[in-house]
């Protein structure tokens, strides 16, 4: 599991819904809560990929690796220059908040 590790947007494997919003809106990391540069990074499991849709917020890529090498299954991960921020809507099948990288690089 990808948020084993505590991270500045989850804890106990548990997304913290206003810190990723905060993530969203502030650009800032999810690991490390500081300031985002480019690229932006996200990760995610191979149907996240599929679907251009990823629930943890954008990361450093440092931060990203070091999430990546804490777990043994199959992660992807994502370089972006931008993303677009998702609100579920009220019938949302997907009741969290999410992104969507554009332009991969
Ligand atoms: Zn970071």
């Amino acid at each position: 599991m990808l948020t084993e590790i505590d991270g500045f947007a989850w804890q106990g494997g548990i997304l913290d819904r206003r810190r990723v919003t905060r993530c969203a809106l502030a650009r800032l990391c999810g690991v490390c809560g500081e300031t985002l540069g480019r690229p932006i990074v996200f990760v995610g499991d191979a149907e996240e990929e599929a679907r251009n849709t990823f629930h943890l917020p954008p990361l450093h890529e440092a931060c990203a690796r070091s999430l990546l090498a804490s777990v043994d299954e199959g992660a992807v991960l994502v370089r972006t220059g931008g993303f677009e921020f998702v609100r579920p809507g009220r019938d949302d099948p997907d009741p969290m908040p999410r992104f969507e990288p554009n332009s991969r690089v």
